[in-house]
């Protein structure tokens, strides 16, 4: 038996969980939409129907509302070292769980199992991570003047909406979801239609393991239904969304009759820039790995390579043999590398840059193709001869596609870098420190990593400028948004109240 049918047979067992469908879980009960209607969920590896999933609307989203009301009660009020107990033994479950986690990630993303096993962990890192800083998570500061002693602290905001996109969406669900749960928040999770089974997995995980009924809610649907209800519920405080910047937008807009607080993780238009000083051997695999890596379904790939001229055509020679060479295939093949993409939908939207590369005058210097007829296989590909005005320098392709770009010097690679409506990551490769602080001062991303791939460490700040994003997870950058900062001043010393009569 190959490796590729035993993960096959494991999976079978995995996703039986789902034959009576995905329901909602509000309160800690699993249950129907309100109307009883559902949509289907594929896989993109076969196009073969997954499970059937409540199709929740504005009266699934009233229920959770209530249900998270209720439990903000207690959870809010719960000392932080009783969270932190109960969410490292979520944390503990993940682990435990993980193989089936991953599994079913992959049959329902098309992620391949090599990326999908450490994303299980990853969510479990992040229960482990902001479980330990629950316990201090309302502590402040003290302020004093010679009359004054101002004392701050914060607390729970209140329910929170999680919304959540379809990619790696075991791993972003607990990115956002971990550190509000941390901070007292209760929360109301609507996952994306694309994607939907691993977070009903996260709730039963999580409440097996000790979280109380309500704290964490599921409601399924569709982004204009359920998604909109949730951003309109007076009851819900803020919402932290990770999609799209359009999406961002309209969030934004729904959410304004409430003043709704936002959390926006969007798209992104990464720049990888390459100088011919650079250990191009390095450069080219992680320029290679950041694009083709997650399918190139990442906010941080780095889907724009900006070379310097004088080593431009050797440097993109090497890349295209990388990715000629990438193991394109079923998720559930440990050799895979790339998967099949999301959903028919997003294929055609990534096949569709393939005309618009040729229609603008690129080459297409690997891929460019659609790889058998069953699934969303798609080659990985480079584009060369680009400029950086073209439609497939500028869009969001979230595909394994890659855009080279030439530049002569510091000053053009700046301009070309920062010559997008994005800003979330950029990716620098030099050897002259110098250079490096120059472009790091000057580069328009919250995120920047000099001659490395993209490695996240929890405590430092994830997030985007531009129209990449609003706000910052990680450390203590995410309980500034779950939770509210109160001052309290006490007189240090008696003192005389100003009498206007
Ligand atoms: P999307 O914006 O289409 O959908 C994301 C979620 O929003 C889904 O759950 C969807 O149902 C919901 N939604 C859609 N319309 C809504 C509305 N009107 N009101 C409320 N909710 C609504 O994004 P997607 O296609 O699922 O995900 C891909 C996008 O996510 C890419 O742009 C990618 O860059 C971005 N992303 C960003 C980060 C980051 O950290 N910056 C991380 C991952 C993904």
């Amino acid at each position: 038996m190959t490796d590729l049918n035993r993960n096959l047979d494991r999976a079978r067992g995995y996703l039986a969980h789902f034959d009576g469908g995905v329901m909602n879980h509000i309160g800690g009960q699993s249950l129907p939409a309100a109307s009883r209607a559902t949509f289907e969920t594929i896989s993109p590896v076969d196009l073969t129907p997954l499970a059937q999933v409540a199709r929740g609307g504005a009266e699934d989203i009233d229920r959770a509302v209530a249900a998270a009301t209720e439990a903000f009660d207690s959870w809010g009020r719960m000392p932080g070292e009783e969270r932190r107990r109960i969410l490292i033994r979520v944390a503990e479950a993940i682990e435990a769980n993980a193989e089936r986690i991953a599994f079913t990630e992959c049959l329902d993303t098309g992620q391949a199992l090599r990326f999908m096993s450490k994303a299980a962990l990853r969510g479990a890192a992040n229960f482990r991570y902001y479980a330990d800083k629950a316990p201090g998570a309302e502590d402040g500061l003290s302020l004093r003047t010679p009359t004054q002693m101002n004392v701050t602290s914060r607390r729970p905001i209140g329910p929170v909406g999680v919304i959540t996109p379809w990619n790696t969406p075991f791993m972003l669900s607990t990115w956002k979801i971990a550190p509000a749960l941390a901070a007292g928040c209760t929360v109301v999770h609507k996952p994306a239609e694309f994607s939907p089974l691993t977070a009903k997995l996260l709730v039963e995980i999580a409440e097996e393991a000790g979280l109380p009924p309500g704290v964490l809610n599921l409601v399924n649907g569709v982004g204009e239904e359920a998604g909109r209800a949730l951003t309109e519920h007076p009851g819900i405080k803020a919402i932290a969304f990770v999609g799209e910047s359009r999406t961002g937008s309209r969030i934004m807009a729904q959410g304004a009759a409430t003043l709704k607080r936002v959390h926006f993780e969007l798209g992104g238009k990464n720049p990888v820039i390459v100088f011919d000083d650079a250990d191009l051997a390095r450069a080219a695999d992680a320029a290679a790995f950041m694009i083709y890596s997650l399918n190139g379904e990442r906010c941080t790939s780095s889907s724009r390579l900006l070379v310097q001229e004088t080593i431009h055509d050797a440097f993109c020679e090497t890349v295209a043999k990388v990715a000629a060479k990438i193991r394109v295939g079923h998720p559930l093949d440990p050799e895979t590398v790339v998967g099949p993409l999301i959903h028919p939908e997003h294929e055609k939207k990534v096949l569709s840059y393939f005309d618009t590369a040729r229609a603008e005058g690129a080459t297409i210097a690997a891929g460019g193709v659609k790889i058998g007829t069953a699934g969303c296989y798609v080659a990985p590909t480079l584009f060369t001869g680009a400029r950086n005005d073209m439609r497939i320098a500028q869009e969001e392709i979230f595909g394994p596609v890659l855009t080279a770009i030439p530049f002569a010097d510091e000053a053009e690679a700046l301009r070309l870098a920062n010559d997008v409506d994005y800003g979330l990551a950029a990716y620098l490769w030099t050897a002259d420190l110098d250079r490096a602080m120059r472009m790091t001062d000057g580069l328009q991303a919250g995120m920047i990593w000099v001659n490395s791939e993209n490695i996240r460490h929890l405590p430092t700040p994830f997030g985007g400028s531009k129209a990449s994003g609003i706000g910052r997870d990680g450390g203590d950058w995410s309980f500034d948004f779950y939770m509210e900062t109160v001052n309290v001043s006490f007189p240090r010393r008696i003192h005389t109240v100003p009498k206007l009569g």
